[in-house]
């Protein structure tokens, strides 16, 4: 099993329009959104959810108030100012709360646990394209990166049961944490870029994090026709830095409309963009291959 996770240096730059129309375009790859920040690929692929487990990724701190003696403390240790107290109980703002676990190392009655908390949701969705794996933190809620790899454990597992031959990842934007566990076990990352200043910075940053990891590079040029010159530039540039230049995407208004009809724009279109989309998809393929 192969195992695709496609990236962009930032955000808004197609990544989910490209994954969703290859997700079509694979037939049978087990898919999993790892943007768990911004997670919208169930909504183009749409289908049903089949299966829902809570996410746990942080710690509150818990205090027994029978073995407390009112010391004070946990709450000169707590950076967080999460611990407060009225009439000499001590208690936690779970919403404060930062999971750190200093004041349990510190309280010289062992009166505080520290208790795992639901972060988020992991979803399984059978689509008509196959098997989608998603995560959502809740509000307020960090750690998305650990999310990130446990909604990747969990579509491996299924792409192991299901005998998939392809694990087809969309990633993170950025070059943080979440992105980092999404490049991380990956055979292979294809970036997708856009002609702009902006863009051509992060794909250096974000090229540099998937050779960290020693991932093959591939890269996709969306809107390519909005500025010939710099997608020149950013072309000449990868090619230069090692990363296989699959081909371009040209503006094309179908894929506002596939998003607006909620499906992949190779579903619903035969425009420009799609058909750029299903012949990058082509060439994919044989690279992978190979
Ligand atoms: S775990 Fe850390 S953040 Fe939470 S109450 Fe204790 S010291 Fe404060
Ligand atoms: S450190 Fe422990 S004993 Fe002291 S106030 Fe906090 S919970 Fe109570």
């Amino acid at each position: 099993m192969i195992e695709l996770v496609v990236i962009s240096g930032k955000g808004g730059t197609g990544k989910t329009t490209v994954v969703g129309s290859f997700a079509a375009l694979a037939e049978g790859a087990v898919v999993a959104d790892c943007d768990v920040d911004a997670a919208n690929l169930h909504i183009l692929l749409g289908g049903k959810v089949v299966e829902k487990a809570p996410y746990r990724g942080s710690e509150t701190a818990v205090i027994d108030q029978e073995k407390c003696t009112a010391c004070g403390a946990c709450a000169r240790v707590c950076r967080f100012n999460a611990i407060g107290v009225g009439e000499d109980v001590y208690m936690v703002d779970p919403l404060s709360c930062e999971g750190c676990g200093a004041c349990a190392h510190v309280c010289p009655g062992g009166a505080i646990q520290m208790e795992e908390r639901q972060s988020g949701w992991i979803y399984v969705s059978r689509t008509p394209y196959g098997t989608l794996v998603h995560g959502e933190l809740l509000p307020g809620e960090e750690n998305s990166g650990k999310l990130v790899t446990q909604v990747k454990m969990r579509a491996r597992a299924i792409a192991r049961d299901e005998g998939a031959s392809l694990l087809l990842i969309d990633g993170s934007p950025g070059i943080g944490c979440p992105v980092i566990a999404s490049l991380s076990g990956a055979h292979a990352a294809l970036i997708v870029t856009e002609p702009s200043l902006s863009a051509l910075h992060d794909l250096a940053r974000v090229a540099g994090v998937a050779r960290h990891f020693r991932n093959r590079l591939f890269l996709i040029l969306n809107k390519a026709d909005l500025s010939p010159k710099l997608a020149d530039r950013i072309r000449k540039e990868a090619e230069r830095d090692g990363m296989v230049y699959l081909g371009e995407i040209p503006y094309d208004e179908d894929v506002t409309q596939s998003q607006v009809l909620e499906k992949p724009v190779v579903v619903h279109s035969r425009g420009a963009a799609a058909t750029a989309l299903r012949r990058i998809w082509e060439r994919l393929q044989k690279e992978l291959r190979a």
